[in-house]
């Protein structure tokens, strides 16, 4: 089990206005270590898997069109409570609600394009991060 592990992506839209690296940077200063990190565009497909749990939501297919408009940063993060200091780190879904200094605050465009996203539970990190990484991937 790999409880100190949490899965991100730097979605499209913050890719695309260049806050990749402001992002890294702000990661890598909260105290995450980077396992595992690519640098790819999803496919209609992939997006729909990682997103299955909301395809019952009326955003569904604007969110997985969202999420294939552009190449997106996924990573592997390892650190101490690392989802719950994650989700801290990142902000509220919706940027209006996320506290100040959060990336979500700095960065994201909209409640959809919202910068990056952050796994909710161990389990989630598990399962994302083998959608996008072997173990031959992870450091
Ligand atoms: P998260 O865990 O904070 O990423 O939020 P959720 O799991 O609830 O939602 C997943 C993603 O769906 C969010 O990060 C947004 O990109 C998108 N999303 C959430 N709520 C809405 C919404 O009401 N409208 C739209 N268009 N997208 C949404």
């Amino acid at each position: 089990m790999t409880t100190n592990r949490t899965f991100t992506m730097i979605k499209p839209d913050a890719v695309k206005n260049g806050h990749t690296g402001a992002i890294l940077n702000d990661i890598i200063h909260a105290g995450f270590k980077i396992v595992a990190m690519k640098y790819v565009q999803l496919t209609e497909k992939q997006a729909k898997k990682f997103y299955e749990v909301h395809a019952e939501r009326p955003f569904y297919m604007d969110l997985v069109n969202f999420m294939i408009s552009g190449p997106i940063v996924a990573a592997v993060l390892e650190k101490d409570n690392a989802i719950e200091d994650f989700r801290k780190l990142i902000g509220a879904t919706n940027p209006k609600d996320a506290a100040e200094g959060t990336i979500r605050n700095k960065y994201a465009e909209s409640i959809e394009a919202n910068a990056v996203h952050g796994s909710d539970s161990n389990e989630n990190a598990a399962i994302e991060s083998d959608l996008h990484f072997s173990m031959y991937e992870r450091f």
